[in-house]
Parts: structure tokens; sequence; C-alpha cells
């Protein structure tokens, strides 16, 4: 169990190290044991995300008049670079800031009143995403999960191969298919907010969630909605429209993931530093010989360089402008980066760091997933590539 923290709730809006400050205290009673333990297990570190949901910094995005901190994108990207960056993993909880758009932006009145205040309470857990399907994978417009309209209800049914952290989770977004796929390929999908203790009390035989164990630690699943039954309530924004209230959540779950990717090269690159400075052989640190000192450099420079466009990305989110490419081109810098950075620090350890208990080894296997999800990297080249410098589209 971690220390008691400062409820940051209360106070006005920190200055950024002053936010980096309380996050690294709130960090310190998680240490590298901690979650090497829960890596082991494949547990979920439920008392970590307990402490931040207490601390009130889970509810960053949150405006004040629902109970949150009213904080921007950018502090929230601070976040969790810092629970990275301490050797821990944002993960378990990310969800719950990156979602927020879509309630925050088309949710109606009564969701928003009804929801916000309770998950700032740190009493409802919105962590749950459920889009991704098996044929469909990248191509999300070709989801064929069906949510059919009937009488005050719509009933939902169909297979998603990836849903994390369903089980930890009282509310869902699930994305399903209402009208058939038409020349508009972005209309015909319908976004929900479902709320799972309903379906896990009345309708529990309609939700089947299977565990999918990874090489890390992450609460991932398949799930299976067997004729779910929500309420025309739940509908978040305009029916047929679900697609375009997730791709406007998508800038915002870029520049967050990139931030814990670049937290993860920054802890990658000191546990490095710190390594080649103390280990002796030949009789010299082996950090005075330059085929282990560069490849440290090199990374180093490449996180600071994702580092300077994330927070490009979180500004122009923060100030209502356009941030698509920048969003993008973050997600991507910092993944490549913070590969850069593990496999660094990966060779400075030389055999020790595929012992456990350095968490080197762990954390490479984190950091990995940042090329592959949210979006994958050929995804995000596709995207600069036809969207921004406008090159033929091929897919
Ligand atoms: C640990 C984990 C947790 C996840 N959690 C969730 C979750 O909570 N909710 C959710 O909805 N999803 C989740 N996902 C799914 C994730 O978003 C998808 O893995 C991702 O969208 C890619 O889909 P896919 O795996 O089917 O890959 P595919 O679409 O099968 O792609 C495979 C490869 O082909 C490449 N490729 C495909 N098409 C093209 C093209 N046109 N041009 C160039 N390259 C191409 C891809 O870039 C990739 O390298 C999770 C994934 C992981 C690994």
């Amino acid at each position: 169990m971690g220390p008691q923290t400062t409820d940051v709730s209360a106070t006005a809006k920190p200055t950024t190290e002053e936010l980096r400050q309380t996050v690294r205290d709130l960090c310190k009673g998680f240490g590298d044991e901690y979650w090497r333990e829960s890596d082991q297990q494949r547990s979920y570190p439920q008392e970590f995300v307990n402490t931040l949901t207490n601390s009130g910094l889970l509810a960053a995005l949150i405006p004040t008049e629902y109970g949150g901190l009213g904080y921007g994108l950018t502090e929230a990207s601070i976040i969790m670079e810092e629970i990275n960056r301490s050797g821990g993993h944002s993960a378990a909880c990310h969800a719950q800031m990156y979602t927020m758009g879509a309630l925050l932006r088309h949710g109606s009145e009564a969701q928003k009143d009804a929801y916000l205040p309770e998950i700032a309470a740190g009493r409802l857990r919105l962590q749950a995403f459920s889009i991704t399907e098996d044929k469909a994978g990248s191509d999300t417009t070709s989801i064929e999960t069906a949510a059919v309209r009937d009488g005050d209800d719509f009933v939902i049914t169909g297979h998603k191969s990836w849903t994390s952290r369903i089980d930890e989770s009282d509310l869902a977004f699930v994305l399903a298919r209402t009208s058939p796929k038409g020349a508009e390929r972005t209309r015909g999908l319908t976004l929900f907010l479902v709320d799972l203790r309903q379906v896990r009390a009345q309708q529990p035989e309609t939700l089947n969630v299977v565990k999918v164990r990874t090489m890390f630690n992450y609460a991932t699943n398949q799930v299976h909605y067997h004729g779910m039954r929500v309420p025309a309530s739940a509908v978040i924004g305009q029916v047929d429209n679900g697609f375009r209230y997730v791709l406007d959540g998508w800038n915002a779950e870029r520049i967050l993931l990139a931030s814990e990717a670049v937290g993860d090269g920054y802890w990658f690159t000191q546990r490095a530093t710190d390594w080649a400075n103390s280990r002796e052989v030949f009789g010299r640190k082996i950090g005075s010989n330059q085929g282990v000192q560069f490849p440290i450099v090199d990374a180093y420079m490449k996180i600071r360089a994702a580092d300077m466009m994330r927070f490009e990305a979180a500004r122009l989110f923060d100030a209502g402008e356009p941030c698509g490419a920048e969003a993008n081109m973050a997600k991507h810098l910092s993944s490549e980066a913070s590969w850069d950075a593990a496999n660094a620090a990966l060779n400075t350890y030389g055999g020790y760091g595929f012992v456990d208990q350095y968490d080197i080894e762990r954390k490479f296997r984190e950091t990995r997933m940042y090329q592959v999800a949210p979006v994958n990297n050929n995804m995000i080249k596709a995207f600069i590539g036809t969207k921004v410098l406008g090159l033929p589209r091929s897919y």
C-alpha cells in the first residue's frame, strides 16, 4: 500500500515543477519491487490506482464544476510521464484520461451530471474502451459488432478482440455498428457509454470476458457481447456519428501515450547512465567506452526531441487548435525513441539487463507496446504521408 498523499483537488493549479513533484512523491510509495511483483503475477496494480484516484490526479481533465482538477492535457501528460519515469506503468489507468474527451465534449448534460462527479470522486471507474475487432484490426470503420434498436433500448451483439481493464471498470465506451457501411465510411457507427454495473447485476449472461495474457502486465481481454441491452440514453452524441467522437479522442490518446513513452525513455537513459557510471570492467567505468556512452546519448537526444513534439501537440490541443499531425508525430517519435533507449539500457547492463530484479527487461517489454498500440506506427506514417504531405492513399 502506498503512502498517504496530499489531496490536490482543493489546491490551485500548480506549476509544472510542483505537479511533477506531487506525482514523484506519490510514486515513491510504489517502487521497483511493487511493479516487478505485479508484473510477475500479472496482477492489476489496484493499490497504485486507488492512491492516484484518491489524490485527485486521475480526475485531472474533469472540469472543477464536476469536482475534477480542471487541468489541460499538458498537465495530464506530465502526470502520465512522471508515473513511467518513476519506473511505474501508466497503462493501468491512462484510459480514464484519454477517454474523458468523448464524455466531456460529446456527452449529454444528463450523462455528464450523472457520471463526472462520481468519476471525479473516485466512486466510478471509466477505464474501458471497447473498439478493436479481430477481422477489422486497424481498419476501425470495418467493425461488425452490431447495436440494434429495440424500443427504448439498443441490443449489442458482437466480439471485441481487445478490451483492456473492463473487469476493473464500472463504465465502458463501446463502439458498435448501427447502420450498414456506406459510401461515407466514417458514418454508421455509434458510441455507447455502457454502465457495466447494471449489466453485471441484471444481465450478466450478455457479457463474456476472457482474459488475454500478454508479454507484459496489461489487463486486457477478449469480450463477447451476447445481446447486451443498453438504454438509448447510453448513446454518446448522435446515432451513427460515433466514429467522429472516437477520432476526436485519438489526439488526446496519442499525446498521453507519447508522454508515457517519453517517461520510459528518461527512465531508461537514467538507469543506463547510473549503471555505466558505476560498473567497472577492464579496470575502468564501462561508460568511458564510447561504444557504451554514445547509444545512451543518441537515445537521450531522441527522447528530448520527442518530448518537445509532445509539448507542442499538447499546447495546440489545449488551445483548441488542430493538432492531429503533432499528436501523431509525438506518438511515433516517442515510441521509437523509448525503444532506442530500452535497447541502449539493455546493452549497457549486459547480462544483468536480462535479470528481472534489475527491471530493465520489464520496462523493455512494456515500452515495446507504444510502437504497436493503440495505433501502429505504420498507420501514423500513412496518416502523415496522406493527410499532411498530400501523398496518395493506398489503403
Ligand atoms: C496490450 C494491448 C491492449 C489493447 N487494448 C485495447 C483496448 O482496450 N481497446 C481496443 O479497442 N483495442 C485495444 N488494443 C488493440 C490495438 O488498438 C490494436 O492492436 C491496434 O489497433 C492494431 O490492430 P491489430 O492488432 O488488429 O493489427 P492489424 O490491423 O492486423 O495490423 C497488423 C500490422 O499490419 C500493419 N498494417 C495494417 N494495415 C496497414 C496499412 N494499410 N499500411 C501499412 N501497414 C498496415 C499494421 O501497422 C501492423 O503492423 C490493444 C492492443 C494491445 C496490444
